[in-house]
């Protein structure tokens, strides 16, 4: 890349993501201030910072305005992400369709998707950006999803520790190395330059997971800003890529709440400065994918 580029993606799904389990009051809580807090304050500091993000939106969410059930439904929020400038709706499946679980195929994969890319047509939205549920990347899918006309996917992080799993089959090792690594520097910086594949749909690797606060780990919290800005920087200062994403309900709900927007104004302001100093630039996924590909 011949400047430094950050990247957002966020997983929106709300409820559909939690189907496996009954949902817990506190889910239910942050599900429902996402909503009505999370989404819009996002918004607006992503205005502020002219921040170009993704939103991986499932499918279900376009069913309805939200009345009916604010955990299921969100063409309000919908609405309200399409009018605020730079951003993206890509899709995460129509279903929340996890692509490594047992019992599915590549057809069960591709009415799914047909119907996420379907949905979205119909409101005007041309989807272009993909990211698999679970982070579960099926390499045999790939096709299915050029096929509906995206053209990017979002990859895991390159570390052993960020390797694609089934649900419920990840090593504790794994697990525990990436909340340690998410405090201090085990995996590397995780920036990346991309290049214009050669066939097939672009990857863009996840640098990192915006590990939302935890009150039993306070003490430690601001290593893992620290963490965070200093991959900025490197990727700021190399000219490499540095793509961070969460689930906007990540933010939480309440004092949490509180906590996790300040961390993010401060991401946010430090990506301004990055900007200014080293000319570092936001696109969202789909507009990297045109940078890359363009630049061949
Ligand atoms: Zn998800």
């Amino acid at each position: 890349m011949e400047r430094g580029v950050f990247t957002i993606s966020l997983d929106f799904e709300l409820a559909w993501g939690m189907e496996e389990k009954p949902l817990s009051p506190s889910f239910q809580q942050k599900m429902l201030w996402e909503v009505q807090k999370g989404i819009p304050t996002m918004l607006e500091l992503f205005k502020k910072h002219k921040i170009h993000a993704t939103w991986a939106t499932v499918g279900l969410l376009f069913s309805g305005n939200g009345k009916e059930d604010p955990l299921r439904y969100a063409m309000t929020s919908i609405k309200s992400i399409l009018s605020c400038p730079n951003q993206e709706i890509g899709t995460h499946t129509f279903t929340h369709y996890c692509c490594l679980a047992d019992g599915q195929d590549k057809d069960d994969f591709a009415s799914d998707l047909k119907n996420a890319v379907g949905i979205a047509r119909r409101n005007g939205i041309k989807i272009k950006s993909i990211v698999f549920p679970h982070n579960q990347v099926n390499e045999e899918y790939l096709q299915i999803c050029q096929k509906e006309g995206i053209t990017a996917f979002r990859g895991n992080p390159q570390s052993w520790m960020y390797e694609a799993r089934k649900g419920g089959k990840e090593p504790l090792f794994c697990r525990l190395g990436r909340l340690a690594d998410s405090y201090i520097n085990i995996s590397g910086h995780n920036a990346f330059d991309l290049k214009k594949p050669s066939a097939g749909i672009l990857n863009i690797p996840a640098s990192r997971f915006f590990r939302p606060y935890d009150r039993f780990l306070a003490f430690f919290e601001p290593l893992k800003l620290r963490r965070i800005l200093s991959d900025m920087k490197y990727a700021a200062k190399n000219n490499l890529v540095y793509h961070l994403w969460w689930h906007p309900y990540n933010l939480g709900a309440g004092r949490e709440f509180k906590k996790n927007v300040q961390f993010l104004r401060e991401i946010l302001s430090y990506f301004s400065e990055l900007s200014l100093k080293y000319g570092m630039e936001s696109l969202n996924m789909g507009e990297l994918t045109n940078k890359v590909t363009a630049n061949d």
